[in-house]
């Protein structure tokens, strides 16, 4: 059909709906025409929506007489600039996503249900000079005065008065009395954020390869994307901060992103104390006043520094000058539902359309950054030692076959603890499983108590007293006999983080410990709480999940024990043992981070696995070349592209069908250089009550895999066996389950 022109204008707008395109709609003559960028209210069915106007022209492909009237325009001036816009398309299309839920990622909730693009005036706390200058002893006869004392000390550019409702210990008495103390104060805030008048804290001297990093990225003005490989502890974050530092002294903006759980107190305070510009924080616990607020104070190019976590990938810069990703190789980069990119691969790209410099940073590369950094593609970096007096852990396995052990821990780990202990050093005992115990099995036939809603065993609970599936989250109590055989004798087997706390509390009578896991740490701030314990030295033995993996210092902690390193050795996701081994090493680098010389001990039953041994003995690098070789072999990523199409019904059979279908659908289009795997049931077939399976399409060449999407999804929308499963598709899938 031929575009046709009308001579009204007409609007190309991205609407939030989940249907792909972008909707056109006429401008009534009352109204002047908005910029491309700006948001506007739009009928659509019988609903008013906000969309973004992305096109003013006077072209549609629809009859003009069919078109709708725009009912009114929000913004005089775009909230989305045109570097934005482009980014936001080219996610639409790589990802293959409406465009309009793309948008709607990218915008604040309250500029999604389109309230003014301003700053609201807000109530905000913070310590005086004089409250500054107190010490923790001053409160050790309120300490409830101390835990807030505690957290205003954290906010150095004030913390807002909602925000400081939901921290815990909040409490308006105990407000008021640090207010009429003279020791915190309120006042109304809008706009930018009154400059602290705190003078940056002094950079440590950098070391040699520091220098030569900063160095080499400093010269870097248009777009490059380097690989900082550097081991744990080697100072990346200090090479982050001098050139952030150099940003900063431009004029330009940085953009650095952190991992989920990287995003601590301790970072952001850092950031804040070594830096002269205001730092803008984007996470997931913001209320939607302070999202807004970080949004707009980013845009306008106030904070010097955005600092946050994957969907800050998107926040909109006034002059962006660099782009940091930290921990590049971690899975929280991937969004899982809904639109699901990766924030690692987005910003590449948004550095490529700004022509600024990306930096990804971590101990342990994605193989896919690591492949880009050893053909050249990528700047190349390393950083091999660690910082400051700190020398790298040794690491020994411990062979657990034939041993006998107590609740999972072998006499040779329960002896170094002990030795370890002795010496004054902390201890770290790391299992990637919360619970008691993963199954609770009848002793006479092997039955194994299931959930009834998905295809796995359920997790002891409470010492055995509960059961709880990880998968969807059904609870109930455990039975008192089997289903199978109605044998009388169940037993709770394996172990998890619970079971370990319990065996170590019986093993080390008296000694304090801390158990690290979503179960123990449910409340905001509570692991905040918890770290500082074990910074202070109160706590000496430390069990947990990988909450505890990253981005923690702890000075004397001189053990790590990995209860169980055989987690991903054989799995059916051939990613498995890439995630396990930067699981492991980043774990084994909260050793050792001192003075203290540190060790790490890994029970395996595998003691003879070549890439287990080669991790052990050489590093992660070196495996990781070994683990790109095999990938190669078998044309995996990244030396192949995949995009995965996945299907669930609480029907069994409409899953399979719709697959099929899909897959008859794509041989139809007779496109070369795609192959299609499947499809199969997900490894995990029935969760949460519905069976799932999954079509993997893997190519040579990212375009042939590209093409075919392209014209093979309309064609899956429109199967009517579509309507009867819930669907999506995952382009470059982390996992495939
Ligand atoms: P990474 O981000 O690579 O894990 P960090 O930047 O957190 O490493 O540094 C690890 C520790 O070493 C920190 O305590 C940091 O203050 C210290 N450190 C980093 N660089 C230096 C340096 N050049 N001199 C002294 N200490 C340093
Ligand atoms: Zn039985
Ligand atoms: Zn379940």
């Amino acid at each position: 059909m031929n575009p046709r022109k009308t001579t009204s204008l007409i609007l190309r707008v991205a609407v939030p709906a989940p249907l792909r395109g972008y909707f056109d709609y006429l401008l009534p003559e009352h109204l002047p025409a908005p910029q491309p960028g700006a948001r506007v209210r739009i009928p659509f069915g019988r609903r008013q929506l906000v969309g973004v106007v992305f096109k003013v022209g006077n072209e549609s492909e629809v009859e003009t007489k069919r078109l709708r009237p725009l009912t009114s325009i929000i913004d005089d001036t775009p909230i989305l600039d045109e570097p934005m816009r482009e980014l936001l398309s080219w996610m639409a299309s790589y990802y293959h996503h409406p465009i309009g839920e793309v948008v709607a990622t990218a915008l604040p909730v309250r500029l999604r249900k389109g309230e003014a693009a301003e700053r609201k005036p807000q109530v905000v706390l913070r310590l005086t000079a004089q409250g500054i200058e107190c010490t923790p002893e001053q409160f050790k006869r309120a300490p409830r005065q101390g835990q807030m004392w505690q957290t205003l000390l954290q906010q150095p550019d004030g913390i807002n008065i909602e925000s400081l409702r939901e921290t815990p210990g909040y409490n308006a008495a105990v407000l008021s009395r640090l207010e009429s103390a003279g020791l915190a104060e309120r006042f109304n805030r809008q706009g930018p954020a009154p400059a602290s008048g705190a003078r940056p804290a002094p950079a440590p001297e950098l070391n040699q390869e520091q220098a030569a990093a900063v160095a080499a990225l400093s010269v870097q003005s248009a777009f490059k994307c380097s690989l900082l490989e550097g081991v744990t502890g080697s100072g990346k974050t200090e090479v982050y901060l001098a050139l952030v530092e150099k940003v900063l002294a431009t004029g330009r903006q940085a953009l650095v992103l952190v991992p989920e759980i990287g995003l601590t107190p301790q970072l952001i305070s850092r950031f804040n104390q070594r830096l002269s510009s205001r730092l803008a924080v984007l996470h997931s616990g913001l209320n939607d006043s302070e999202r807004l607020d970080a949004w707009l104070a980013a845009r306008a190019g106030e904070a010097g520094v955005v600092l946050g976590t994957r969907s800050a990938v998107l926040t909109p810069l006034h002059r962006p000058g660099l782009i940091i990703i930290d921990e590049e190789h971690d899975a929280s980069y991937k969004q899982q539902d809904g639109l699901r990119y990766s924030a690692r691969d987005v910003a590449v790209r948004r550095a490529q359309q700004h022509n600024i410099p990306i930096i990804l940073g971590s101990a342990t590369p994605a193989l896919e950054s690591l492949q880009n950094a050893l053909t050249g593609r990528y700047q190349h970096l390393r950083l091999h030692s660690r910082a400051g007096a700190a020398q790298k852990p040794v690491m020994r396995l411990i062979d657990v076959r034939a041993q006998t052990l107590t609740e999972g821990l072998s006499p040779a780990l329960v002896g170094s603890v002990q030795t370890h202990l002795d010496a004054g050093g902390q201890v770290l005992l790391f299992l990637n499983r919360r619970g008691y115990a993963p199954a609770l099995v009848c002793h006479d036939c092997g039955w194994v108590a299931p959930c009834d809603r998905c295809d796995t065993g359920m997790t002891l609970h409470r010492g055995g007293r509960h059961l709880c599936c990880h998968h969807c989250g059904a609870q109930r109590l455990p039975p008192r006999a089997c289903d199978n055989c109605g044998g009388q004798e169940l037993l709770a087997v394996g172990e998890g983080t619970e079971r370990i706390a319990a065996a170590l509390r019986g093993l080390f009578p008296g000694v304090p410990m801390a158990r690290f896991d979503r179960d123990t740490l449910t409340r905001k701030g509570s692991m905040e709480a918890r770290l500082q314990e074990v910074r202070e030295g109160k706590v000496r033995l430390l069990v947990g999940t990988q909450m505890l993996a990253k981005g923690h210092d702890f000075p004397d902690l001189s053990l790590v024990g990995v209860v169980n390193s055989d987690h991903g050795l054989f799995s059916a996701d051939f990613r498995a043992l890439e995630r396990m081994a930067q699981l492991v090493t980043q774990v084994a680098g909260r050793a050792g981070r001192g003075q203290r010389a540190g060790e790490v001990l890994l029970q395996t039953r595998h003691p003879d696995h070549p890439l287990l041994r080669l991790l052990i003995s050489e590093g992660y690098h070196p495996f990781a070349q070994a683990t790109l070789a095999e990938r190669e072999a078998s044309g995996l990523p990244p030396f192949g592209h995949l995009a995965l199409l996945q299907a669930e019904s609480p029907q069994p059979a409409a899953p399979p069908a719709f697959l099929d279908a899909a897959a008859q659908a794509a041989y139809d289009l007779n496109l070369p250089g795609v192959e299609l795997w499947g499809p199969i049931p997900a490894p995990m077939e029935r969760r949460a009550g519905r069976t799932r399976g999954h079509l993997l399409l893997r190519a040579q060449k990212r375009s042939a895999l590209h093409q075919l999407l392209h014209v093979w999804i309309p064609v899956i929308e429109k199967l009517p066996l579509a309507r009867r499963v819930r669907w999506a598709i995952d382009i470059d899938p982390q996992d495939l389950i």
